[in-house]
């Protein structure tokens, strides 16, 4: 093994606006003289990377681009591969572990690897339409590219028979139209079809657009690449305009904060006929 004492930064630069990349992420781009990424999240960095050598690449590309990101930070270049949202949330550090694993390397070898989390989809979306992600939540791909179509169906079936709120992540493209149509048969079995469903395209970037519909109706709307699609939960409402899920403190407290009857704060909540709390949290 070489002596070299490269740098990798694998860094997600959160949904698109400038104010959104995070200041470690920003120190990260900083430092590194080559920067790695697809096309588009170049440039939505381009002030930050005036003056560095650029590596740009399409979209299909992901494996050349981890692979030359890597090779360089191992022989001694200070390199960042730069990912939309975060990096680790099916984004480009998955990719780099495994051209890393192919390369026999091992901690203590260069490149040192830094991971630097960004803002992702899911929570940049969120803010836009208010508050659906404050109880459980899970986030599923729809994209059938790398994973097998019925895994994916599995997936969503049990998210909605659990009634968790879902986060669709590449719903749709121009060639893939039909999965988000399945996706959207299977959670009517489960959910009401009045339950509020967010489309938001682009969030923080210049085309950015929000739907707010509900899971009989969210097909009417274009979904595509840039979309991410927030489906409520049994307990997700609409408020002002805004998607809400509640945590649940209505179940303990009152609105002014007083305790209800029965309950107790620091303890699980006590349902209705069950005779004590299960335990402190
Ligand atoms: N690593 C990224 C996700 C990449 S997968 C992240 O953490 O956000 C690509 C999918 O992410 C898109 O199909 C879309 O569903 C979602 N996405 C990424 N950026 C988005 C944005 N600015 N607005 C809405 N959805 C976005």
């Amino acid at each position: 093994m070489s002596d070299a004492k490269g740098v990798l930064y694998v860094v997600g630069i959160g949904p698109g606006a400038h104010d959104h990349v995070t200041p470690a992420a920003t120190r990260a781009i900083a430092d590194a003289e080559l920067v790695v990424g697809y096309t588009t999240y170049i440039k939505l960095v381009s002030e930050l990377i005036r003056g560095k050598e650029i590596v740009r690449t399409g979209m299909t590309e992901e494996i050349g681009r981890a692979r030359t990101a890597v090779e360089r930070a191992r022989d001694g270049a200070k390199v960042a591969l730069i990912s939309s949202g975060d990096a680790g949330v099916y984004g480009m550090a998955g990719l780099v572990f495994q051209v890393l694993r192919d390369l026999g390397w091992k901690r203590g070898n260069s490149p040192k690897l830094h991971i630097i989390p960004g803002v992702t989809a899911l929570s940049s979306c969120a803010s836009l339409m208010g508050a659906p992600l404050v109880h459980d939540f899970c986030a599923i791909s729809l994209s059938d590219l790398l994973t097998p179509w019925p895994v994916i169906t599995r997936r969503i079936e049990a998210a909605a028979q659990a009634d968790f709120v879902i986060g669709l992540y590449n719903p749709a493209s121009g060639r893939r139209t039909r999965q988000i149509v399945e996706a959207q048969s299977i959670i009517r079995k489960y959910r009401d079809g009045a339950t509020p469903v967010a489309l938001v395209k682009s969030a923080y970037r210049k085309m950015q657009h929000a739907v707010l519909t509900d899971v009989d109706h969210f097909l009417d709307y274009e979904i595509g690449m840039l979309t991410t699609v927030l489906v409520g939960s049994s307990n997700t409402y609409v408020f002002e305009g805004y998607m809400v899920t509640p945590r649940g403190y209505t179940n303990k407290y009152t609105t002014e904060g007083e305790v209800l009857p029965g309950q107790r704060p620091g303890y699980s909540l006590v349902l209705a006929g069950s005779p004590e709390p299960a335990g402190r949290e």
